[in-house]
């Protein structure tokens, strides 16, 4: 089969869909990404603000997935490892947050969930628990997988908690410059083999025979061989991306996996007040705060790079609460509850703020969530969706990883990677 017969569209510019447009097109096969939005990168987003970074999607290295590992190395990034103090707001006051009152071991536990599949929320009922050792792991498994806890599959958590186990996912790396710095190598990469990305060309429709497929923007229709749609799980189940003749069983994995919500904007104070301010006694080395009282829970500095950034994350159900809020009302809201916690006049605190950003993934209409997760019983839809068929239609993105990984940078380049191979290997 010469290279012509594999000629290929990518359907989304993320990581997963430059990953897979990259390897194709370094094998010689000839590609073309459709990129809905004006911009390449996904749900990996950076604002850069006087030579700051400012992630407003992906934001850690989590853990040392070889195949990001790879590409930071290939592409000569630097990177750093976050460190600092883990600080807890309780009962109105700050204290250095202990392993215990984390409750991991009963996450860790999942390693070995056999059985029946159930909710995180059944897991714990059925758990020789405390009531505060189960709020903590539901607050955790929650803000980490943007997930509602009544939803999301125990089956699917033990085999995340055992893929992490095996990246050190407890260790958390930056890209220095941002996280956009690996996104555009890899475009450069695609560019300089030939590839080509058209921006601003939302795919509406596929129409596909056997080898043959037609991907049809509102201006333009695209001929290829195959197709690798990289469109994120909220926009599968949206249905505003039809595909004719409709793979069923595609569809049907696709109702298993829940689009998981977050909310996380950054605030630009004048100076890390944190370290210097506060009537108890400062906080020189912070980096992650929480504070399950209050909203968001969770607050992270940019330790160990010492700045006035300070970003608030509140995931899963909970983040109803923050929906629907603009930058500016976000921003009021904040600067309340960091003076209530760090017990510091409100007017204060919005002395020293400069400026507060944040991206709505939720109504994004080309992410219509954060990321996804497995629902439960629903373990077996990502290697459904990682099937191809009938070698013309493929698909990729965090939501079809088959590692354990989902909602992640390392496993949407990991399903970029597969599909790419899928293609490379048909006969
Ligand atoms: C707030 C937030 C924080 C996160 N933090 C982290 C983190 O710290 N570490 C980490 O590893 N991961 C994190 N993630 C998850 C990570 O960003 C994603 O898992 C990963 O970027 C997904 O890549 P993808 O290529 O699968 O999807 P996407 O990046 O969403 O790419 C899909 C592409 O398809 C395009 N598209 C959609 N519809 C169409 C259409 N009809 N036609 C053409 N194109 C279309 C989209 O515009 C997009 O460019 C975070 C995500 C969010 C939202």
């Amino acid at each position: 089969m010469s290279k012509r017969s594999l000629d290929t569209i990518v359907v989304g510019a993320g990581i997963a869909g430059l990953t897979a447009a990259r390897a194709l097109v370094e094998a010689g096969v000839r590609v073309t990404v459709l990129e809905a939005r004006n911009r390449i990168g996904g749900r990996i987003l950076t604002h850069h603000f006087g030579g700051q970074p400012i992630e407003l999607g992906a934001e850690f290295i989590h853990g040392r997935p070889p195949e990001l590992w790879a590409l930071i190395k290939e592409a000569a990034l630097e990177t750093y490892e976050r460190d600092g103090s883990q600080i807890s707001f309780q009962n109105g006051s700050l204290q250095r947050r202990s392993e215990e009152e984390l409750a991991f071991h009963l996450l860790e536990d999942l390693e070995n969930f056999k059985g029946p599949d159930i909710s995180f929320n059944e897991y714990l009922s059925s758990l020789n628990a405390t009531e505060a050792e189960r709020a903590s792991a539901r607050g955790f498994v929650e803000g980490f997988n943007a997930a509602d806890a009544s939803r999301i599959s125990s089956a699917a958590l033990g085999v995340q908690q055992n893929a992490e186990d095996s990246i050190e996912g407890d260790r958390m790396f930056y890209l220095r410059g941002g996280y956009d710095r690996i996104v555009q190598y890899l475009a450069g990469k695609i560019i300089d083999h030939g590839g080509t990305i058209r921006l601003n060309s939302a795919v509406q429709a596929i129409r596909w025979i056997p080898a043959s497929v037609e991907a049809i923007d509102d201006k333009q229709n695209f001929s290829a061989h195959r197709t690798i749609i990289t469109v994120p799980l909220g926009v599968l189940q949206a249905g505003t991306l039809s595909i004719e003749p409709r793979p069923d069983d595609i569809f049907q994995a696709v109702s298993q996996l829940c689009m998981g919500h977050a909310i996380r904007f950054t605030l630009n104070f004048r100076e890390p007040f944190w370290t210097s301010l506060l009537p108890a006694s400062p906080v020189t080395d912070l980096s992650f705060l929480f504070s399950f009282e209050e909203t968001p829970p969770v607050w992270w500095t940019t330790h160990p790079h010492l700045s006035g950034l300070l970003t608030g994350w509140i995931g899963g159900p909970r983040s109803a609460v923050l929906e629907g809020l603009t930058s500016d009302q976000l921003a009021s809201h904040a600067c309340s509850t960091l003076a209530r916690i760090f017990s510091l006049p409100v007017n204060k605190v919005q002395e020293l703020l400069l400026g507060c950003y944040f991206h709505d993934w939720k109504h994004d209409p080309f992410s219509l969530g954060a990321y996804s997760y497995i629902a439960n019983g629903g373990l077996s839809a990502p290697r459904r969706l990682s099937e191809p068929i009938a070698d013309t239609l493929f698909f990729a993105g965090e939501h079809t990883d088959t590692t354990g990984n989902w909602g992640t940078v390392h496993a949407a380049i990991r399903s970029g990677l597969r599909a790419a191979q899928q293609i490379l290997n048909l006969p």
